[in-house]
């Protein structure tokens, strides 16, 4: 487990290879070893794993647990503890101590660092990022660099994939909107056609309708007449027979 409940929620202080500025004597321009969390005086202070620990005193420090983690070679401190427990084996999830601000140190919060092997001060490599330091597993090892990309890619691969999803949505959003109008390009077609037809047997009808009711009609006039005459000269040619 993490060193202090919040942890996720607290404020950082220096955080992992942040400069020290002027005003911190020796510290000063160089880079800080692990991470800083403010915390209240007194906050509880947990084993992270189950291992040993050695109480250790510091200048700057002040004081300070050194966790030896069973089966896994690093080394995780605590520094500026008000209170910390003796020398001795501990089990993950007790309480070692609580925050303070002994040593070097401008206000109650915990500085963690880790160190694979061995602690070497003078070379940073040798430090874990606490912030990027897989707490959870029970390896507890630093998630590796191969992991942290594989992970990244695999967000990717959801954003690439979601993505997707929108394009073939609107796709065929698109295609339905395209069946649409063509369909309703068919009807207007059929609807202009038989608009037509209506109109021209309209016209068909009103003409007939003015036949039936003797109206006189300039188009049919000259047919009556022509009707009227063949009718007449046929009635003719019979009287003479
Ligand atoms: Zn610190």
């Amino acid at each position: 487990m993490k060193p202090l409940k919040d942890w996720d929620n607290l404020k950082n202080g220096f955080t992992f290879r942040q400069i020290y500025p002027s005003g911190w004597g020796s510290l000063s321009g160089r880079p800080h070893l692990g991470l800083d969390k403010i915390a209240g005086a007194g906050t509880k202070l947990y084993m992270p794993f189950n291992g040993k620990v050695e109480a250790h005193d510091g200048i700057q420090g002040g004081n300070c647990l050194w966790i030896f983690p069973n089966g896994k070679n690093i080394i995780i401190r605590y520094m500026h503890m008000l209170n910390r427990v003796n020398n001795g084996n501990f089990k993950e999830g007790e309480v070692i101590g609580q925050v303070g601000s002994t040593g070097a140190s401008s206000g109650n919060h915990l500085h963690c660092d880790i160190s694979q092997g061995s602690v070497q001060i003078s070379n940073i490599n040798n430090f874990i990022d606490p912030e990027t330091f897989n707490w959870e597993t029970k390896q507890g090892e630093q998630m590796s660099v191969i992991e942290e990309l594989q992970k990244a890619c695999a967000e990717k691969d959801q954003t690439i994939i979601a993505r997707d999803k929108t394009i073939a949505e609107l796709q065929s959003a698109c295609l339905t909107k395209d069946s649409v109008v063509e369909d309703l390009t068919q009807k207007n077609a059929l609807i202009g056609k038989d608009y037509k037809n209506a109109i021209t047997d309209n016209v068909k009808l009103k003409k007939k309708l003015d036949i039936l009711t003797n109206k006189p009609n300039n188009d049919l006039g000259a047919n009556w007449s022509l009707l009227a005459w063949i009718k007449s000269t046929i009635k003719k040619i019979n009287e003479r027979k």
